[in-house]
């Protein structure tokens, strides 16, 4: 049984959706993007507030996509996990920023090599410059801590909720993946089931 809204679950650009209507929070509709913890495919799926099941592009694993994770005002919880802790950064490579910085510190040492001062800090400004219009430009993406699974649109960080990176819960949630790997390993070399470990 699968439904036409699955059909869309193909390769797809991650921007496609932000032309496509609006989601009752008054904009593109939130996409999510996971893992499939049974094959280790990253999958897309939009729009997740009205989906029942996502479905995985690779193996064609359906996980329960939990309606209660809406609220009036967006997202509250993983739809996938069930958790209410998820963070938020800047929808781009981590490392992007501090690359640009590092570009425009090289590019203006040279101009101090040769003894021109005027263009040497020019560089540097222009560097810092693009690197604050890309902090502003660039959206917010909301990550879940346990499962990882990404969310973008409207209604992904209702009220400003969600919070940067807390390396206290993220080290709780990498904890439990790891005992969760570690179960998962033990059953399969036992052939029992992960509730019957330790
Ligand atoms: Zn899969
Ligand atoms: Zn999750």
């Amino acid at each position: 049984m699968v439904s036409t809204s699955l059909n869309d679950l193909a390769e797809i650009d991650p921007n496609r959706d932000l032309l496509r209507g609006e989601n009752e929070w008054g904009g593109c509709p939130l996409e999510v993007t996971f893992e499939c913890p049974k094959c280790g495919q990253v999958s897309h799926h939009s729009p997740i507030e009205t989906a029942a099941v996502v479905r995985c592009r690779g193996c064609g694993n359906e996980r329960e996509v939990r309606s209660d994770s809406f609220g009036e005002e967006g997202l509250r919880k993983c739809p996938l996990s069930a958790t209410e802790d998820l963070y938020v950064q800047k929808d781009f490579p981590q490392g992007l920023g501090l690359a640009i910085v590092i570009a425009g510190f090289a590019v203006s040492t040279v101009f101090w090599y040769y003894d021109r001062p005027v263009p040497a800090l020019g560089v540097l400004l222009l560097s810092a410059l693009a690197d604050m219009a890309l902090f502003h430009i660039v959206p917010d993406v909301t990550i879940c801590y346990r499962c990882l699974s990404q969310y973008r649109g409207v209604g992904s960080n209702p009220e400003k909720r969600f919070k940067p990176f807390d390396l206290a819960i993220g080290e709780r949630y990498r904890q439990e993946r790891i005992r969760v790997e570690q179960l998962r390993a033990e059953a399969a070399k036992t052939g029992s089931t992960p509730s019957s470990g330790a």
